[in-house]
């Protein structure tokens, strides 16, 4: 049935933001609120029912059967398992309470996979069946699409992509452990190896505590001292993606996400340390950047829900 569509949301740790969109990806509908930060789960699934009734209303000639919510942390089986930055979620049957309010299936996916599935649908890994999506924010997200399903895991935890190992000392993690890629590779990474090389470049522009858009500017005015904070972010990159490679042996690789911003002045570093790690004769895929933005989240959600309501078809 060609009206039908979806409604997709992507709950973040600030900002909540529902799409209603057609089979084709076309966004026909959005809108936005904050995040509710009342400590209790209930408000941010009313916060949810609240925004689907708008874009349920505002598309009332075409049929909506499912929505999808892609939330910051890991889920199985319509529950948040655990998500760091809305900690009243953790453990919430989340699908099941905003299906009881609003009254249509409802599915959850966790955020990055989400960015990979829409880059695989829509984005720059839409030729391609396999493909492993990297998203560098503050922290690292990542996701894996192997003949166009998108892997979870046993426990909803499998693309945890941030945190594999690239230093095995290295510095500290959220996760609890230590040198993970997250630590090298995201927006509070650049920030801390800036002030941590600081001493050894006396002469940089960069003050205490710069941001990771001052370092990124100051890289590309031609700083030493950011130069080597990218140089480092790529080469640590390269190590990552070489491991991703030899594991999935993917088609493409996709990396997105604000820190992606840098991708000129850590890209070549990047190339370089796969082309001298990575296992003798397999062919390399393409590492490009993403194509669709902030959008990426929004879109894969959709294409989850769209796959949900294929299977409640069969
Ligand atoms: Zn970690």
């Amino acid at each position: 049935m060609s009206k039908e569509i979806v409604l997709a949301a992507d709950l973040g740790g600030t900002n909540l933001r529902m799409a209603a969109v057609s089979r084709a990806g076309e966004i026909l509908f959005r809108n936005g609120c904050e995040t509710p930060r009342t400590g209790s789960p209930h408000a941010i699934v009313d916060a949810i029912v609240q925004s689907a009734k708008e874009c349920k209303d505002s598309c009332s000639d075409h049929e909506i059967r499912v929505l999808a919510v892609s939330v910051p942390g890991t889920v199985k089986n319509g529950s948040v398992v655990t998500t760091p930055n809305l900690p009243m979620l953790d453990g919430f049957a989340f699908a099941a309470e905003i299906e009881k309010s609003f009254g249509i299936e409802t599915v959850l996916e966790n955020d990055a996979n989400a960015a990979a599935v829409g880059e695989n649908w829509l984005g720059a890994a839409k030729d391609f069946g396999n493909s492993v999506c990297l998203t560098l924010g503050t922290g690292i997200g990542g996701g894996v699409v192997l003949g166009g399903t998108i892997l979870r895991g046993t426990n909803g935890a499998a693309g945890e992509l941030g945190h594999v190992c690239v230093e095995a000392n290295g510095a500290q993690c959220g996760c609890g452990s230590r040198g993970c890629i997250e630590q090298y590779a995201s927006a509070s990474a650049i920030v801390r190896m800036a002030n941590e090389l600081k001493e050894k470049f006396p002469d940089s522009v960069l003050h205490s505590n710069a941001t990771a858009a001052e370092v990124f500017s100051a890289a590309k005015c031609g700083d030493a001292l950011a130069g080597e904070v990218f140089r480092e972010m790529g080469t640590y990159l390269g190590i990552a993606i070489t491991d991703l490679i030899n594991i999935f042996d993917p088609e493409a690789i996709v990396i997105c996400g604000g820190a992606s911003e840098g991708w000129e002045l850590f890209a070549p570093h990047m190339h370089a340390t796969i082309k001298q790690r990575a296992f003798g004769g397999a062919e390399r895929p393409p590492i490009m950047r993403g194509t669709l933005g902030d959008n990426a989240g929004i879109l894969g959600t959709a294409r989850v829900a769209f796959d949900r309501l294929d299977s409640l078809s069969r």
